[in-house]
């Protein structure tokens, strides 16, 4: 099934920490961008979705996530192998942090549409992994891919790679 086709400035790929923080710096740089965001998982957050119920994060809270919201409160924890230092969110935490960046900021800012169980295809169309529907997306200024295992290794080949010129 085909769905009508819709227009964004960018198409972001990936509501990982990544995507989220590259629409989040979008919608404070600029004015009027609009940003649609597809991600195959239900949930915001990428991979924290799929991770293991005890990890935490290896850094201090404070140094994490999107710029317009901070994640934890900024204690020092007084037990365990932390003692100390600032606290380290857990997995729930991070998770919960990235679904509030977007019901709290992308979201009602208006200017950004989001796609969760959506599959990208490439040449800027998804597929719903709920009913298989397709949308073609035109794109009007680029495609930004926020997939962490195509970040790594184009950080490690060729930076540029990670902005793609939009197929128009
Ligand atoms: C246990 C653990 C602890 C970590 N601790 C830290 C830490 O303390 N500090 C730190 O800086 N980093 C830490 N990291 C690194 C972590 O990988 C990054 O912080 C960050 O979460 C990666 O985000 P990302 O957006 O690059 O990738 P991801 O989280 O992998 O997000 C990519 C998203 O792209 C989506 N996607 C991929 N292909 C498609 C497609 N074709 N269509 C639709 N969607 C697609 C995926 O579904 C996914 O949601 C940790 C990682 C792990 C595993």
């Amino acid at each position: 099934m085909q769905q009508p086709p819709i227009e964004t400035d960018y198409l972001v790929i990936g509501a990982g920490a990544a995507g989220l923080a590259f629409a989040d710096a979008l919608l404070a740089e600029t004015a009027d961008a609009h940003i649609t965001i597809v991600d195959r998982h239900g949930k915001p957050g990428g991979h924290w979705n799929d991770a293991y119920s005890f990890v935490t994060l290896h850094q201090p809270s404070a140094f994490y996530g999107v710029n317009s919201l901070a994640l934890g409160s900024g204690h020092k924890d007084t037990i365990g192998l932390n003692r100390g230092l600032y606290e380290l969110a857990s997995g729930a935490e991070v998770s919960g942090y990235f679904d509030r960046v977007m019901q709290q900021r992308l979201l009602p800012s208006g200017r950004v549409r989001y796609h969760p169980l959506c599959n990208a295809l490439g040449a800027g169309g998804f597929e719903s992994l709920l009913s298989g529907a397709r949308t073609q997306v035109h794109v009007r200024r680029k495609t930004v891919i926020a997939r962490f295992k195509d970040m790594a290794a184009a950080a490690m080949a060729n930076l540029p790679r990670l902005v793609e010129r939009a197929s128009v």
